[in-house]
């Protein structure tokens, strides 16, 4: 088989036992790999697992496409959870001859799972307990080999912990790291040599050379001020430009822009090393003497969302999170939560702290609930209020609220491919199915998402048929994408959600944004807009497919009826 390897590897933690099953290729034609994959290794299997997915396209050779999906039922929010990753991962998946890996059950005792071409150990993991998350990383490392671990956090029960891979970046996104603690699992390392079969090297090539040329013609990719230049952190100049930053009242937004924070700042004075995915020629991560710089999270996190803090604090919070394992926006949302709660403003003296807390599994003064959420995860840096689809798109998503998740931003905000208004809500459902839509397919067949501010289905559709040999067309991938939207939505509402949890914070709706400048968002506009979305999926006028049936009580005490 071409592209996919049509295997995956079931382990049973709890019995330490595995086996390879086949995977049709009809099904890895309706899922794609990746993102869809896992979910509908989450739909098939009697109870939740935890999902490692390589995508068809990560095989190494095209720009932007070597992302693997890391997948679970989130602790964190209680429904589905695609985490993009990063590093070897894919890449090391298709080498063992595989296409996914699939956990079940919980070891009896903390395991480290060693995955190779057609063997499985289970390895004691005592020796990685207590450990800060660089030496378990380095205990693990070995050439060319993934690793996936836990960090402190997770391990103490925190669902602020995320996973840490080789490279020493986080995946992004909390819940997944309780996700694998909660198993008792807390590495996974994946080796491989096998060769990944093309249908097609010379169409591939050619496919190359189209991603490298539209990517570099993309100036929010590869420009003067794009991501390739300055890091993900170019992002929050533009969104700070725009007043999209979220920042707990006008005062703070002030207060916090007071120091330049933004990338560029970070830049002056030194020489930022580069990390990135394997063959990104626009690596969105920045290093400085071998140390991680902030991320966008981060460098929004700990400055305007929390009212205050400085670049000598994110760099130091950022620090603390990668040590601990924690993830750096969830932190910062709760690190804000809590500052709100008790009326403190000198988060430079309290937030190492309260990470430290964090880290030890203790919870805040706020409640998980409170605060800027959707379905229990904290909204990302940008202010919803700032971009009307984007607001719609973090409502309605399954996961939480993930801008890559919908691209619907990039033309808001990059105002690419085509610009629309964003303090509109005029044809906003369609471009948020469709951004949906799109980033699914991006996801599913491994690449970036950020990778559609340059690519479109008609390149990705014919980078697809290069490597497995199946003519498939722009429209098809669309298609695709919209059903594995809905395959993920059955799972949401299974898990008990509904529109009810389609919504977003009582704040959004109530009191102006970023430097007071944006105005609350308009509920009945919003409500109908939903309403007008759901009817474009075809869905009920409460957010579930057809024949969508709740089995158990959601995180947020609802259930679908
Ligand atoms: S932009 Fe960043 S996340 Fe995307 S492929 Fe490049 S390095 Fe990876």
């Amino acid at each position: 088989m071409t592209g996919w390897r049509g295997r995956v590897l079931h382990v049973d933690l709890q019995r330490r036992r595995w086996r390879v099953e086949s995977v049709d290729r009809a099904i890895l034609r309706a899922v794609l790999g990746g993102r869809g994959l896992a979910g509908w290794l989450l739909a098939s299997a009697p109870e939740p697992p935890l999902v490692f997915v390589a995508g068809p396209l990560t095989a190494g050779v095209l720009p932007m496409a070597g992302r693997a999906v890391i997948a679970a039922v989130s602790p964190l929010t209680g429904t589905v959870r695609h985490a993009p990753a990063g590093g070897r991962l894919a890449a090391a998946l298709l080498r063992a001859g595989l296409d996914a890996v699939c956990l079940t059950g919980r070891a009896d005792a903390p395991v480290t799972l060693h995955i190779g071409e057609g063997s499985v150990e289970f390895a004691d993991a005592a020796p990685l307990q207590g450990l800060e998350t660089s030496h378990r990383l380095n205990a693990l490392r070995a050439p060319r080999r993934a690793v996936v671990c836990v960090g402190p956090a997770a391990e103490a029960g925190s669902p602020l912990g995320c996973l840490l891979q080789e490279h020493g970046r986080p995946v992004p996104g909390g819940g997944l790291g309780l996700a694998m603690a909660g198993r008792n699992l807390l590495a996974v390392t994946v080796d491989g040599r096998q060769p990944t079969a093309v249908h097609d090297p010379e169409s591939l090539r050619r496919m190359r050379r189209v991603f490298l040329r539209l990517i570099h013609a993309s100036p929010a990719l590869a420009g003067a001020s794009g991501i390739g230049r300055h890091g993900d952190g170019a992002f929050f100049d533009l969104f700070a430009a725009r007043h999209l930053l979220l920042s707990p009242s006008p005062c703070a937004s002030h207060a916090a822009a007071a120091e330049p924070l933004g990338a560029l700042a970070y830049a002056a004075g030194i020489v930022p090393g580069h990390v990135g995915c394997t063959a990104c020629p626009v690596p969105c991560g920045r290093t400085v003497h071998g140390q991680p710089l902030p991320d966008l999270a981060a460098m929004a996190g700990f400055s305007v969302r929390i009212g205050g803090g400085s670049r000598a604090l994110a760099v130091r919070a950022f620090h603390r999170c990668l040590v601990l394992g924690l993830d750096a926006g969830e932190a910062a949302a709760a690190v804000a939560d809590h500052l709100d709660a008790v009326g403190l403003s000198c988060p430079e003296d309290v937030v190492p702290e309260l990470l430290e807390g964090l880290g030890r599994g203790e919870g805040l003064v706020s409640s998980p609930e409170a605060g800027m959420r959707v379905k229990g995860m904290a909204l990302p840096c940008m202010d919803p209020r700032g971009a009307w689809g984007l607001a719609l798109a973090l409502a309605v998503g399954v996961q939480g609220p993930l801008p890559d998740a919908c691209v619907v931003w990039h033309q808001e905000i990059l105002r690419k491919p085509v610009p629309v208004d964003r303090f509109s809500w005029s044809g906003k459902a369609r471009l948020v199915a469709r951004g949906e839509d799109a980033a699914a397919v991006a996801q599913s067949l491994g690449v970036c998402s950020l990778a559609l501010a340059a690519l479109g289905m008609e390149e990705l559709a014919q980078a697809l048929a290069a490597v497995t040999g199946w003519n498939v067309s722009a429209g098809d991938l669309a298609a695709a994408g919209a059903a594995l939207v809905e395959q993920d939505r059955r799972l949401h509402c299974a898990a008990g959600f509904d529109a009810a949890q389609d919504d977003l914070p009582p704040q959004c709706f109530e009191a102006p944004a970023g430097d007071g400048s944006i105005p609350p968002l308009d509920r009945r506009a919003f409500l109908e807009e939903r309403a007008k979305y759901y009817r474009i999926r075809g869905w009920s006028a409460s957010g579930c497919p057809a024949g969508a049936i709740a089995n158990r009580p959601n995180k947020q005490g609802g259930r679908h009826a």
